[in-house]
């Protein structure tokens, strides 16, 4: 099914209906990957052309950042010693993501408080410990459901999907990525520099990549897209490209 947004008006549960019918093999249902460093704008991107393909949306890096949540309240240590047991967290996490893009833990409404430059960096600890990484594997696979997905992170094109027909590679400078950072914090935060902005980024995209367990890389097969000076709508028309391109699957 190609294009799975045209049962929208005239049978809106369409897909609803079909899969109480029908199961497919999870291996044929096509995924989108987006990776790229901290305020690449992946984000953004992978939400827009999950929502122009009528696809499934997987922001990795919410895991990684409720793991660090749980563990923190659970005063565990963000560091090896800390590990068994925040991978023994992470795989028991009680999540539920809610069509209005809100993220409860246990009910509660984490959406806010797993988005702060700290949780980001807390995120970057815990994201380097190998039982942590495994404990979501399963989680992240769960995503992979009809009629497709689009997934954003740091290695959904090198561990978590490596067989997806199309991985994008989101680049763009720190100094840009600082900026864009910086704008939406500062409505929040008036204490914020665009210094220390830079220098966290700069280091939490220093651990990303150094990291022995699935750094932060390009896929060998990935496209890389540099969107330092390109649009938001310039860069979901081309990807939306690129993936015409790769069908059919
Ligand atoms: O993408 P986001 O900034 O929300 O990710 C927070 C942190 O989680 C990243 O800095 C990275 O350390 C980690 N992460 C990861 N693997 C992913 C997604 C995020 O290690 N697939």
């Amino acid at each position: 099914i190609e294009d799975p947004k045209c049962v929208a008006k005239t049978f809106p549960d369409y897909f609803e209906a079909l899969f109480s019918l029908v199961q497919a093999d999870p291996a044929r249902i096509p995924v989108l990957c987006v990776d790229g460093p901290t305020a690449s704008g992946k984000g953004t991107l992978a939400a827009q052309l999950a929502s122009q393909l009528g696809y499934h949306l997987l922001d990795s890096g919410a895991l990684y950042r409720i793991t660090a949540l749980a563990a923190g309240r659970a005063q565990l240590p963000l560091d090896a010693t800390g590990e068994p047991a925040i991978a023994g967290l992470a795989q028991g996490l009680q999540l539920e993501f809610t069509a209005d893009h809100r993220v409860l833990l246990a009910g509660e409404d984490v959406s806010d408080a797993i988005r702060t430059e700290e949780a980001g960096m807390n995120a970057s600890k815990v994201s380097v410990l190998p039982r942590v990484r495994a404990a979501l594997v399963d989680l992240q696979h769960g995503f992979r459901r009809l009629p497709g997905l689009v997934a954003d992170g740091r290695d959904m094109g090198t561990v978590i999907f490596p067989e997806a027909p199309l991985k994008v590679f989101l680049t763009a400078s720190a100094e840009q990525r600082a900026q864009r950072r910086f704008k939406q914090l500062i409505s929040k935060d008036k204490s914020i520099t665009l210094d220390s902005l830079r220098a966290d980024l700069e280091a939490r995209d220093a651990r990303d990549s150094s990291r022995s367990v699935a750094p932060l890389k390009p896929a060998a097969d990935a496209r890389l897209l540099d969107n330092s000076n390109v649009s938001v709508e310039e860069s979901v028309k081309l990807v939306l490209g690129w993936w015409q391109g790769k069908q059919p699957f």
